[in-house]
């Protein structure tokens, strides 16, 4: 029986770049998507193609949900349950920034009231379903020493931002929501240590996708210019692959760790 996978926003960007990943190590996948539909389409058929290419068979649905909505929390989650009936994984991916980018002394409240709606409150409540679920299975099958793919060792990974540290004052409203997304992981990993569920947080760097595509110009030349020790855009797979390792047990013995995927962009150079 393979693992299962649910990864909110899975899409598009660095969402469907570790639901790529998840396939190709044999994973069952939960694709989310808020609205995109003909996106979500064209994951799951990318996904099974990648499974094929490495000889794995894995099965791929795709479910839409705003993660920010408590009803279609539930039905998510709901979803997975009767479709799969265990979940190994989750990835908390989906995320917006703001519509406009507008200085700290000029934002709304709109856009900051959204900004937490769908970043904080959507994936703060949905890992508390979930964790209710994974308690409920770990308790059906509690984890065993042995190794496979039969052997129940949930995680939960949170993908947050260098804007969890980083302050850019023309997009307050998305730092202030992040930081508080990033307590998410120390939450739940103290609390989940227990029942054996491991809780992570990634940090993507400047990534290539749909959100950062209208700010290219100008991270191509901070980019050129020496930002990141790895002078390059990271790539969706950069993500992708970070999940995979963390979702194939690379790391037992921790919990409540932030995994930089950014190009060395944390490091503080003299
Ligand atoms: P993206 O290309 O804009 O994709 C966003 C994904 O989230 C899409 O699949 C979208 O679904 C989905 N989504 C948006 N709102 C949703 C909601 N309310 N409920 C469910 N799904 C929703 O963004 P991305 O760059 O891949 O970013 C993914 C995550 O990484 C975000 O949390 C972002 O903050 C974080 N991140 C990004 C970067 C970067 O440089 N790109 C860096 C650090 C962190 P639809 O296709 O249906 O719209």
């Amino acid at each position: 029986m393979n693992r299962v996978a649910l990864i909110t926003g899975a899409s598009r960007g660095i969402g469907r770049g570790i639901a790529l990943e998840l396939a190709a190590a044999g994973f069952d996948l939960v694709v989310n998507y808020a609205g995109n539909r003909a996106a979500a389409e064209r994951t799951a058929a990318d996904c099974l193609e990648r499974a094929r290419a490495v000889r794995v068979a894995v099965r791929v649905e795709i479910c839409q949900a705003d993660v920010s909505v408590g009803a279609d929390r539930e039905r998510l989650v709901g979803f997975a349950r009767e479709g799969f009936g265990r979940l190994d994984l989750l990835v908390n991916n989906a995320g917006v920034a703001p519509v406009v980018r507008a200085d700290l002394l000029e934002a709304d409240e709109a856009s900051f009231d959204r900004l937490i709606r769908i970043n904080v409150k959507g994936p703060y409540f949905l890992t508390q379903r979930v964790a209710r679920w994974m308690i409920e299975q770990t308790r059906a099958a509690p984890a065993t020493a042995g190794e496979g793919r039969g052997v129940y060792r949930p995680k939960i990974v949170t993908i947050s931002s260098i804007s969890a540290y980083t302050a850019s004052p023309n997009r307050g409203d998305y730092c202030v929501a992040k930081a508080a997304l990033s307590m998410l992981t120390p939450l739940y990993a103290t609390r989940l240590a227990e029942h054996g569920i491991l809780v992570y947080d990634i940090r993507p760097g400047i990534i290539a996708t749909d959100m950062t595509e209208p700010v290219k110009a100008k991270y191509d030349a901070l980019i050129g210019g020496g930002l990141t020790p790895i002078a390059r855009w990271g790539q969706p797979a950069d993500v992708g692959k970070a999940v995979a390792a963390l979702a194939q047990d690379a790391l037992p013995f921790s919990t409540g760790d932030v995994i930089n995927v950014d190009g060395g962009f944390h490091l503080r150079r003299l």
